[in-house]
This record gives structure tokens, sequence and C-alpha cells, in this order.
């Protein structure tokens, strides 16, 4: 049947006498009254292109909007759908001039060519027919088939996006916006044979690629098995994934059928992303998933080396162009960092928020990024232009003329603040009247550290360690963080540098440790209380930072202190660890600091007895802010509503200055606080002298230090402190404007 119509395909002539004949064929095949091909037409139209049983007239005059009727549904969802009673289904759309009126039961299933739907082929009967499992993949397979014949045939005329300019609206992930050119992630194996002439030597290769795969596989598990725990429980789950019987099964039935072994496979995949689409349970999304990424595994393995029937479609010759948008569906972090980072201009995600691990990385490294962009995988092509704008959640495909030079000129804009910005980088942030604030910065991965000269930071005043928690499965052994550790310490060029002991929970959460949040995960079990309730954890991360440190100084701050007693539980464990050190005759850190994090309230009215034994103090406005308002930091509806320019707030902020300066114990503030310009000289007109931020904020933060007159700041801030008014933002703004400070 499959070499029937393939026969057909291949024959000379008129496309469209041949999809007559094909529609033919299929009709008697399912035994139905009706087979109809849709083609999808730019401006997404699905137009009825051939058909056996409707009303001939019809052919080229009827148009559906994908979306529309249950055709429009079949190709917007991409799967497959069989209804005994389609007419009383609310998505029917009926169209008179089809005569289709008389046929009761319809199945449908998309055309697919490299995850992109090309149209949809629908068979319909007349009688209630209960369309079984087998029919719709016998259905599938022909519309694999078709696919061929559509595309290679340019029906669809340059779908998807037909060349034509398209904006899809996601949301904001990362700041920036980006112009270049689309490279999509896993560009998809375009499978060039699709019928078998030897079901027998396909089933051979379907076998080999099996063989392949679970040996690569079983050398993944062997690997992970130094390490052990997570690891290896999520390799074997996926092991099992790969064995699982009904999955071969259904690929050798594609076979059967008369497919190529890819076209069987990549039918299943068809199934399984339409499958995706419809489950709500993220869990088994993430399972489904698995086989997602198994399927290309085969078929990378089918097509290896064998020009003749696959060949990976559209890689980028010579590595990635110089300006590269990545485009994917989905992405997990490490895949991000796998890509060189200079020419790295955009990322564009269908799935993913802000929240997501990958955001997290684009975020860290710069990139601008926009998540939840619908369809964009199946709008674009590699090379196409296109623009990510990441402040506005927007992403232009082939943008028009107009567009593009509104981002040029937008672009040009901001070349030249950064231009102007750069000038900043070597000179000290001193006020007018001569106070010196020390700039640090704030980083979380290794990367980051690349910044530090470029952008003029004296160190780093937070460094987030629990980053390369977060992007794994496993938890890294004392070894790893040790190489980490010391890798931080060469990055950071012999300028200081604190490491924050691990963060987790809240709104960290690891992979690695699937703990009970709690109702209130940002109160619950979280950060140095986990540490504290599982010390081999901190033991194990003190470890490494003290053999990385190699007997040079070491700057350690505990996250989330409550209470002096965790502190002191806390240090503890460290001297505990430093003993070791020395009684294992390895070098000691030559000046060890250790410091807390305040952000818990209740630290607040413990200031004398903490001072007395850190020897250093650094706020984080972020976590203290949300419980000074209870206010979830993570919220987008609370944003905005209360401010961290509120009288309540800097009389907090004062407090702990002024105590840390009658103690002398240096105080440095690390939240998102520092890094605006605005709020960044409040805090220095409450006496605040030491500020770490993300990297990029550093110059426009110093520029507005550089305008400031120090006394006539202080003064101004706690003149406003005893004010009633719920933020002195505005005061702020005015006393910048005019004393001519950028902010
Ligand atoms: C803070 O809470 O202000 C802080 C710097 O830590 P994080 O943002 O990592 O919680
Ligand atoms: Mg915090």
């Amino acid at each position: 049947m499959l070499r029937r119509l393939r026969d057909v395909m291949a024959r000379p002539g008129e496309v469209q006498n041949r999809l007559d004949e094909i529609v033919r064929i299929i009709a008697a095949e399912m035994v139905a009254e009706v087979c109809s091909i849709y083609v999808r037409r730019p401006g997404d139209l699905l137009e009825l292109s051939a058909s056996e049983g409707l009303n001939p007239e019809a052919v080229h005059r009827t148009r559906l909007h994908v979306g529309e009727g249950i055709v429009g549904d079949i190709a917007l969802r991409a799967r497959p759908f069989a209804l005994a009673d389609a007419r009383s289904h609310p998505k029917y759309a009926y169209r008179p001039e089809t005569g289709e009126e008389i046929y009761q039961s319809l199945m449908g299933v998309p055309i697919l060519r490299s995850q992109r739907v090309l149209g949809v082929i629908v068979v319909q009967n007349r009688s209630s027919r209960q369309y079984a499992d087998e029919q719709v993949e016998t259905l599938e397979t022909f519309a694999m088939v078709l696919g061929d014949l559509i595309s290679d045939a340019n029906m669809t005329e340059g779908e998807p996006g037909g060349g034509t300019p398209v904006h899809i609206a996601g949301a904001a992930v990362a700041p920036g916006i980006g112009a270049g050119r689309v490279v999509l992630h896993q560009p998809d194996i375009v499978i060039r044979r699709v019928v078998a002439e030897d079901p027998a030597s396909e089933a051979a290769r379907l076998d080999a690629a099996f063989e392949a795969m679970h040996s690569s596989i079983e050398m993944l598990l062997d690997v992970a098995g130094e390490s052990g725990g997570e690891t290896l429980a999520v390799l074997d789950t996926y092991r099992m994934f790969a064995r699982d019987a009904g999955w071969m099964r259904r690929m050798k039935e594609g076979i059967e059928s008369g497919l190529t072994a890819e076209a069987a496979v990549r039918m299943q995949q068809n199934d399984l992303r339409a499958r995706l689409g419809q489950v709500p349970d993220p869990y088994l999304r993430e399972r489904l998933a698995d086989f997602e990424d198994l399927t290309n595994r085969l078929l990378q393995h089918l097509t290896r080396g064998d020009g003749e029937i696959g060949r990976p479609d559209d890689v980028t010759p010579n590595g990635l162009p110089e300006d590269a948008v990545i485009v994917a569906r989905a992405m997990g972090p490490a895949d991000l960092l796998d890509y060189d980072r200079t020419v790295l201009r955009g990322l564009v995600l269908e799935e993913g928020s802000g929240t997501s691990h990958v955001a997290l990385i684009a975020r860290a490294l710069d990139i601008p990024c926009v998540g939840r962009a619908t369809g964009v995988v199946a709008e674009v092509e590699n090379g196409d232009a296109i623009i990510v704008d990441g402040d506005q959640g927007q992403v232009f495909v082939r943008p028009g003329e107009e567009v593009q030079t509104q981002v040029q000129q937008s672009l040009a804009m901001r070349e030249a603040h950064r231009a102007r910005l750069e000038e900043m980088r070597d000179k000290p942030a001193e006020t007018k009247d001569g106070v010196r604030i020390q700039m640090m910065m704030n980083a979380g991965l290794i990367g980051d550290l690349r910044q530090i000269e470029a952008v003029g930071a004296e160190g780093v005043g937070l460094y987030r360690t629990e980053i390369p928690f977060m992007v794994r499965r496993d938890y890294p052994g004392v070894a790893e963080q040790h190489e980490l550790y010391a890798a931080i310490f060469e990055g950071v060029g012999g300028r200081p540098v604190t490491f924050r002991t691990l963060d987790a929970g809240g709104d960290k959460k690891l992979q690695s440790f699937l703990h009970d949040a709690g109702e209130n995960p940002a109160m619950g079990w979280r950060s140095l209380r986990i540490s504290l309730d599982r010390p081999s954890l901190l033991r194990q991360q003190l470890r490494a930072l003290i053999m990385a440190a190699d007997g040079g100084p070491l700057s350690v701050m505990f996250p989330m202190v409550a209470d002096v007693e965790e502190f002191r539980q806390a240090r503890d464990l460290l001297d505990r660890e430093v003993d070791r050190a020395r009684s294992r005759g390895m070098a000691e850190p030559s000046n060890l600091s250790v410091g807390a994090m305040l952000e818990v309230p209740s630290l607040i009215w413990q200031l004398p007895s903490l001072l007395a034994e850190v020897d250093f103090l650094s706020v984080g406005s972020n976590d203290l802010f949300q419980f000074i308002f209870a206010a979830d930091r993570g919220s987008e509806r609370l944003a905005g509503r209360y401010d961290t320019l509120s009288p309540p707030f800097l009389r907090v902020l004062k407090t702990i200055s002024d105590a840390c300066h009658n103690a002398h114990v240096p105080v440095t503030l690390c939240g998102e606080m520092a890094a605006n310009p605005l709020d960044a000289i409040t805090l220095v007109g409450l006496g605040y002298r030491k500020l770490s931020m993300g990297p990029t904020t550093i110059a426009p933060v110093k520029e507005a230090i550089r305008a400031c007159n120090s006394k006539g700041l202080t003064e101004f801030v706690e003149s406003t402190l005893s004010s009633h008014s719920q933020s002195i933002r505005e005061n702020m703004r005015f006393y910048a404007r005019d004393h001519a400070i950028p902010c």
C-alpha cells in the first residue's frame, strides 16, 4: 500500500493529479466515503486541496483557519482526532459548499514535516464509525508519506511563515534586545526515505540502532556509577524507558506497515509530541520528554553516516553564525552553556518561564531571552532573521524594515550608553566630597567572572554557590566542588571573593534535593536550616572551600541566619573543617573571614550579640524586604506594591548600618537594591560603603555615586526617614534631578 502511494507520488506530472489519486487510494484503503487533504497556506489557512467524496467545487475554495473547526484544531494541536459523531462536536465547523453534512464520523491526522504542520488529512464516513487506534496509526503512516510530496512540491509556498514577518508575544525572561539569525536547537533530522523496500532489513537497522543506543546509555550509566546517587537513579529510569517494550513494538509495527526504520521512529515521535501537549501533569510531561529525547538519539543512530537516507537538516555549517539566536522548544541549562557564548545574541523558548533553569543561566550570561513563545519552532527556519526583545517579551521573525529600523535605533542607543559607561570602568566610585564606596559584583557562574575586569568590579561580594547544584540532577561531591571553587579563585585573579554557602529552597529549587518545601517555602525548611540539619552537606562544601583556598584567604558567609545560635553552629562546622585540614597537614586559610547574611528580621534585635561574633555582615535586601513586608519576592501580583525606598524599610537598613559602624564590623548590601542607581545612592545616604550587585549595573551605579555629595545626600536621606509617606522614591528622584545625578 505504501509502495503504491510512493509510486503515485514519484510519477511525473501535475501534483494535483497525484493528490487526487492519493485521496482515492486512501479512501478505498480506509473504507471511507471521504478522504480529503487540506494543505496549509500562508496566513495560517488550511485549504481543501484534494478530496474524494466531498463536492469537487469545494476543492481550492474551502478554507479554514488553523484552529477553526475540527480540521483546524488538528492542525493547531498537531494531534490526531477521531470522532464517531463529528457533527455534534462543539468544534464542528460546517461548510455547506462541501456537502459534508451527510457524513457523521471523522478521523483526521496532521501532516507533519520537521515538527511543522503542513496540512491535515481527513477521512469521513456516513455511519457513526468508531475508528480504532490502529486505523489512526495507518492514517498517520499515510500522512508521513504525504508530508514528502507536499513539502517537495512546495505546495505550502514557503510555509511556515512563507517568508512573511511573524510577531510572537511571549514572556520576558532575560532582559535586553538581540538581533541575529535563527539557529534551531537540535535541528530536526530530515528523513529522505519514508517507504521501505525491504521491511526485514529495516527491522534489522532498527535493532542495530537500538543496540547502539542502549550501549551508549550503558556507557553513561558506567560513568554516572562513579558519582552514584541521583544521577544513577535518573539514568536508570531513562534506561528503563529505552527498553520499554510497548514503545519498541509500536516502531516495529510501523516498519511492518512498510515504513523505513527512521520513518517509524519519527511517527512515534510525532505521536508522543501530540500526547505531550495534552498532559497537564509536569512530572509526566518530563517523563514523556525523556522518550522524545530517546527518539532523537535513535534517529541519530539510524542516520549516522547514512547520507542517503537521512541527514541532519540545516545544521549550520562551520558552527554557529556570528549572531546566533537559539530557538528551542525547551532546553536544559547545560545545553545553553554548551553554545559559544560570544556569538549568542538571544534565546527564544516555546516553553520556559522566568524561573526555569535555563532562564537563570540566560540572565547570568546576559543573553536576552523570551519564553513561552508559542509556535516559534514551527515558524522559523535556520538562518531566518530574528529579533528577541527580552525586555518586552516579544519575538519578531523575519522582521519588516520598520521593525528592523526601530530595533537598530534602540540597539544603537544602548551601545552609546554602554560606551559611556565603559568610561566609568577605571574610575573610583567616589562621591564629590571624597567618600569612597567599594563596588563588588554578585556572581553565580564561573562565566560571570570573565566580566570582573571589564566592569571594573573590585571583587565578588556574593558568590551564590547554588547554581551548579540547581542545573544538575545530582549533587557535586567534594572533589568536584573543590575544582569549581579553585577555578573561582583563579577567575577573580587575586581580588576578594565571598562565598555564600548553599542557599537551597525558597526560590532556589535544587533538582538534587527534592525536599518537601511545605506550604510556605520561603519561610520553611530552607537554606542554612537545611545545612544545619544535614551537616554533612555543609561540611563537604566548607571542606571544598578550604581546599580551594589553598592556604590563601577565605571569606565565607551563611545565608538566612535567623538566630545567633545558628551562626554559631555553622561557624563551629567551619572550625571543625579547618581543624580537619590542619590535622591532615593541609594548608589552612591564611585569613578566615566568616560572616552572616542579614535576611531575616529577627536578627535585627540580636545585632549586639551577632556583631560580637561575625567578621562581617551582608544585608540580603531581597529576602529581608520580603520578610519585612510579608510579600513574596516572586509574586508578580505584589511586585511594585511595596517599595524598598519606604521609610520603614530604610529605617531598618539604617539601624543595621549604624550598628555595624559602631561595632566596627564591615557591612555590605548585596541584594537587588544595590543594583538600582536611585536605591544605591539612598544606601550611601544611609551609611553603606560597600555594595555588591550584578556586573552590568556597576557602571550606572558608579556614575550616580560619582555625581553625589555624600554630606548633602546623607542629610537629605535622613530627613526623609521620619516621613509618613509610603515611599520616598519621588523625593529621591527630585533630589537626583536637582543635583544632576544620573538615576
Ligand atoms: C538577598 O536575599 O538579598 C540575596 C542577596 O540573596 P538571594 O537573592 O540569593 O536570595
Ligand atoms: Mg537571600
